[in-house]
């Protein structure tokens, strides 16, 4: 793993959350996305080498809404950038990390995204992601 890639907040209301973090980051979102896979809504800043991903859900079978149901909203997840994200998946395979997908899927701001289980990783969402080309 090479950095930390971003951190996905948990959001409710996509607009007051946006305005927000620009004032709290003091830069523009540079990308408002909506991941249709994942019925979730995504806007992204950039500060220095890493980001901040903002997710609101669209729908209520989203994931970020069972999330903010459970656990209220806030920090979401963790994404570690990875160089070659099917190997990364092997390797923490074999060490016993329980992966949430076993093959990487499209995620927003041009990704391959696999999520390792929280129950594995000392109750953290941990997000792998490679740079799709
Ligand atoms: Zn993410």
């Amino acid at each position: 793993m090479r950095k930390i890639e971003h951190i996905g907040i948990a959001v409710e209301n996509m607009e007051e959350a946006i305005s927000i973090y620009e004032n709290l980051l003091n830069t523009k979102c540079y990308k408002i996305e909506e991941v249709k896979s994942e019925n979730v809504k995504t806007a992204f800043f950039k500060i220095g080498d890493s980001k901040i991903e903002l997710l609101e859900a669209t729908n209520p079978d989203s994931p970020i809404a069972k999330f903010i149901a459970k656990r209220g909203k806030g920090m979401h997840h963790v994404a570690f950038d990875v160089e070659d994200i099917e190997t990364e998946i092997k390797r923490l395979e074999g060490l016993g990390f329980q992966l949430i997908q076993k093959s990487p899927k499209n995620g927003a701001d041009n990704k391959l995204i696999a999520f390792l289980h929280p129950k594995s990783t000392v109750g953290t969402l941990i997000e792998l992601c490679q740079e799709r080309v």
